[in-house]
């Protein structure tokens, strides 16, 4: 079934010259997991909050488990919408133990025993690892451990849908990236749906099913982790999903002709020139004497190398590889493209 459903939200806020949210239509299901990408400014904190009910669409309508909460003259505040939300600043009640903050959320929103309180707040507890913590209150904690309780606390509830703004920008690196994971088993054993605001990339493709990509309050994208990333709609989802190359392309009969060899032109693209993104992974150095691509510096990543390649008419070009016998500064080298499927962009 459909969890959230958002047809055609308009978001104006007073004298902004343009709208925050730019007819936005989607749709949320059962136990998915949904990020919304984009950079800072375009709109997915007012997505979220509009989804929360702490905004009121212009346009458009929106319906949570069915239910119509705002639009065609229907509006259900934001504590009767059966939504749970953690922000980026964890917005722990200081005053209160991690019990009694979890505790809050339940006395709020539906009548239920102080023996089912109890038992519900031990199984938030469980369910982000934090059994025995009960009795902390907020400053006895980590910033990782808060972000836990957060979570917790929107979760015992057991609300149809939860909501994610940024809540692991606040963490220090190492804490992010587990939390992250964490944050996806979490919401998939608790079977819970959730949409997921992130202005990271790498963060939106490896936590959820499906990502938005959100530009200027528009949603330029949507799809799977694997489609964003492979076949980026517009060119903004290819510059902003992962560091991609573009190589300008002249048409030659049935191919693109470019400096890294031809690529059939498979569909009916107009104009004699184009951009063919090529990804940092696809292009293939070989040294060789004769290249004429020269490594112009590199860098080490981890588990790859990213090298700064310019070309024969002078362009940069960025290359990944794994780590294996790298290449030094100044080596003269031999570039191909591991797939001749590549994403054509009209030139800008
Ligand atoms: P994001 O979360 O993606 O960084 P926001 O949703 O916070 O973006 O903001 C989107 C746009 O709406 C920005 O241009 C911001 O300045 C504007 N905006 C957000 N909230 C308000 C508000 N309460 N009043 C006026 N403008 C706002
Ligand atoms: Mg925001």
């Amino acid at each position: 079934p459909v969890i959230v459903q958002l047809e055609s939200i308009t978001k104006q806020f007073n004298r902004a010259a343009a709208p925050a949210i730019a007819q936005v239509s989607l749709s949320l299901q059962q136990g998915e997991i949904l990020s919304l990408l984009g950079p800072s400014g375009c709109g997915k904190t007012t997505l979220l909050r509009l989804v929360a009910g702490f905004e009121k669409p212009q346009q458009g309508s929106i319906e949570i488990a069915g239910q119509p909460v705002a639009g065609n003259g229907i509006w259900v505040p934001p504590e009767k919408r059966d939504v749970g939300i953690v922000f980026q600043d964890y917005a722990l009640f200081p005053h209160l133990s991690v019990g009694d903050n979890i505790a809050f959320g339940l006395q709020q929103s539906k009548s239920i025993s102080k023996d089912s309180i109890q038992k519900r707040i031990q199984e938030a507890l469980a369910l982000v690892r934090l059994e025995g913590l009960q009795k902390r209150y907020p400053h006895e904690l980590s910033g990782g451990q808060q972000q836990r309780v957060a979570l917790a606390r929107a979760l015992a509830p057991q609300p149809a849908l939860i909501l994610l703004d940024e809540p692991l920008s606040n963490l220090d690196v190492q804490v992010r990236l587990q939390l992250r994971e964490e944050i996806r088993r979490i919401l998939k054993d608790s079977g819970t749906s959730a949409i997921f605001v992130t202005h990271d990339q790498e963060e939106a493709l490896c936590i959820s099913d499906r990502v938005g990509v959100m530009q200027q309050g528009k949603l330029e994208q949507l799809g799977s982790p694997e489609a964003i990333y492979t076949e980026p709609a517009t060119r903004f989802v290819a510059e902003f999903v992962s560091q991609a190359n573009f190589i300008r392309a002249h048409r030659r009969g049935q191919f693109w002709e470019t400096e890294l060899g031809q690529f059939p032109i498979t569909s009916p693209l107009e104009g004699e020139q184009a951009d063919l993104m090529i990804r940092e992974e696809a292009i293939i150095l070989q040294a060789d004497e004769t290249g004429v691509a020269t490594i112009r510096d590199r860098t080490f990543l981890g588990r790859e190398h990213r090298y700064r390649i310019q070309t024969a008419s002078g362009e940069y070009l960025n290359v990944r590889t794994p780590t294996s016998a790298p290449l030094a500064v100044g080596t003269r080298v031999l570039l191909s493209v591991r797939d001749r499927k590549v994403r054509v962009f009209p030139t800008n």
